[in-house]
């Protein structure tokens, strides 16, 4: 291969390799290794840790797919709760939902924010818009403190390492529904189906635990590993197989429509079975 490729190592035995233009920035946070660089097929990309968080040609499957389904699931979401999400691509599609009064995003690494103002204007753009507010704190210690307070929570995290490991935990889980309002909801992306499967059914049953209604869902994620993920959702009254559409916002998306929102619970086999298996 000529040029200059990066390969991110997604599994001990699988990499995904994209050509580089140019690397933009590099730096070392308080939190993680961050770099921002130019690659030939899908625009720029956020790395963290060397692992790829997102980029702007493939970006709004995902930031979509976390955002719609459960504000659209919600009949009438007022506040909503971003955890991680430094990017602010899941902030941008917040906004495009007309009863939204305000959205808190809580990152714990402002360098994350300063780098995708600077680098990923296409993805950060709504973070300035009035109804933000933007914490730099720790999302586990933030809803350990809230209570009664958001319709929506979104966990928008980095792998289950590092300062993301509490936000996969059943104590966080709890938390969460301690801070959603009585009919409130919540997602968080899950991982890899096909790489992932334990955990994706540990959470899924603390979910069942906590939450009256919990599902989860899948969508396509070119450059995350194995190209398909997972969503997991719990809720407090709303189903998300049960959206009201006449009622629902127009939204302009260039993945998520009404139909892809109700085909995405539909499991295939293989991941049902690691729901159901003992
Ligand atoms: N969409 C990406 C993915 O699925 O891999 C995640 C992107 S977003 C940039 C993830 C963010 O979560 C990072 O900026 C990281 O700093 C933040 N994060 C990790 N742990 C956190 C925590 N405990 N509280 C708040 N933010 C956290």
């Amino acid at each position: 291969m000529q040029g200059i490729w990066f390969s991110e190592l997604q599994t001990p035995g699988l990499a995904l390799s994209v050509k580089l233009k140019k690397t933009l920035h590099h730096e070392k946070t308080p939190y993680q290794d961050l770099a921002v660089v130019e690659t030939e097929s899908y625009g720029r990309m956020l790395l963290l840790d060397n692992i790829i968080q997102t980029t702007v040609g493939d970006e709004f499957f995902y930031h979509e797919m976390i955002a719609h389904v459960p504000l659209n699931t919600h009949p009438n979401p007022r506040t909503a709760l971003v955890i991680g999400g430094g990017d602010g691509g899941v902030i941008r599609e917040i906004i495009k939902h007309p009863s939204i009064e305000k959205a808190t995003l809580v990152e714990i690494d402002a360098r994350v924010v300063a780098n995708a103002r600077e680098y990923l204007p296409e993805i950060s753009c709504g973070l300035d818009d009035a109804r933000v507010e933007i914490r730099f704190e720790d999302g586990i210690e933030h809803v350990r403190q809230m209570e009664n307070t958001y319709d929506v929570i979104i966990v928008d995290s980095t792998d289950p390492i590092g300062p993301a490991v509490g936000l996969f935990s059943a104590e966080f889980y709890r938390n969460v529904y301690r801070a959603l309002k009585p009919d409130g909801l919540f997602v968080a992306q899950t991982e890899s189906p096909l790489f992932n499967g334990r955990l994706i059914r540990r959470i899924q049953r603390d979910l069942a635990e906590i939450f009256p209604i919990a599902r989860l869902y899948l969508a396509t994620v070119p450059t995350y590993p194995g190209g398909l993920w997972s969503f997991s959702l719990g809720s407090k009254e709303y189903d998300p197989l049960e959206v009201d559409w006449k009622k629902a916002p127009q939204l302009v998306t260039r993945f998520y429509t009404p139909a892809i929102h109700q085909g995405a619970f539909a499991l295939p086999p293989f991941v049902q079975e690691i729901l159901d298996k003992r």
